[in-house]
């Protein structure tokens, strides 16, 4: 039997369909998610509705976003889900979750079986709109939940990890193997919980600078951060600031980078750095 074939619905590759097949799984995903009635649960690629059936018949409405036309038609069909949906047929990546924040009178829980080849630029495009989310709950490449949960002085932290944690609390939730999806992906997968924080605990003046920050830091990791922010700071600002010049890029703590987000905020580089 073709492997990729689940309820009669070809996987397509190119939008990372691997689908949940397996009950336990299904089931404490679902537990973990806990919907409530009056909730304003949004899926995210719901598929063919491994998730959204049991979220959805825990709710009177739900809302669901899903790019395949072709589930998308199966999805407004379906007998019992159908009539509790707002279906979106578009891409994740455009949608204005502080909009459907403002339609719903409420923050929203998020959730999904992430596509793996869009996971990480959607997670940025939702730290967007923290503000409007209550909780997200996705499935991920366990690797990138790795990175996520990740802390200073560990070859998992990174920049996924800086920016994740300066919005979210993280939490890993499962482990789910390869076997628990048709198709099974190659790599192993998590389930994780993200809860933006209701104060920042570091807020930057200026997000673009964290972000420029941590890219140039973490793009030459191996480094000293006296080599690899030398362009932004000299060694005596770093000491300055408590930063070892010395240390690397792994080392530098969540806070340290806001930190030095802020500083340069206020003392921007001169141009001949
Ligand atoms: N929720 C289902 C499950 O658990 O079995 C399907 C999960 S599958 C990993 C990812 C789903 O996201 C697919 O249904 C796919 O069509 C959909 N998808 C892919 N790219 C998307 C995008 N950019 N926006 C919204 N949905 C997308």
């Amino acid at each position: 039997m073709n492997n990729r074939v689940h309820q009669g619905h070809l996987a397509r590759k190119r939008f990372g369909q691997n689908f949940l097949n397996d009950p336990y799984i299904i089931d404490s995903i679902v537990s973990a998610i806990n919907p409530q009635k009056g909730e304003a649960l949004v899926e995210i690629g719901p598929g063919l509705a491994a998730l959204t059936e049991p979220v959805g018949e825990r709710l009177d409405k739900l809302t669901v976003i899903e790019l395949d036309r072709d589930l998308a038609a199966r999805l407004k069909t379906h007998p019992f889900l159908g009539p509790k949906l707002t279906l979106y047929q578009q891409d994740a990546m455009t949608v204005d979750f502080g909009e459907l924040s403002r339609l719903e009178g409420q923050p929203l829980r998020v959730f999904g079986n992430l596509p793996y080849n869009i996971s990480t630029p959607l997670m940025f495009h939702l730290f967007s709109y923290t503000q409007a989310i209550k909780d997200m709950h996705f499935m991920l490449q366990k690797e990138v939940v790795n990175r996520l949960v990740a802390g200073p002085d560990s070859k998992a932290y990174g920049r996924l990890s800086v920016m994740a944690q300066y919005y979210c609390q993280i939490i890993p939730v499962l482990e789910v193997p390869p076997g628990s999806f048709t198709p099974p992906p190659k790599v192993d997968s998590a389930v994780v919980r993200l809860v933006p924080h209701a104060a920042l605990p570091h807020p930057v003046k200026d997000l673009r600078i964290l972000s420029r920050l941590t890219t140039e830091a973490f793009n030459q990791r191996r480094k000293t951060i006296r080599n690899s922010l030398g362009n932004l700071f000299n060694p005596e600002t770093l000491t300055a600031l408590e930063l070892d010049p010395t240390l690397r890029a792994e080392n530098v703590s969540v806070a340290q980078y806001c930190q030095l987000a802020n500083y340069l905020a206020e003392n921007p580089p001169s141009k001949e750095n």
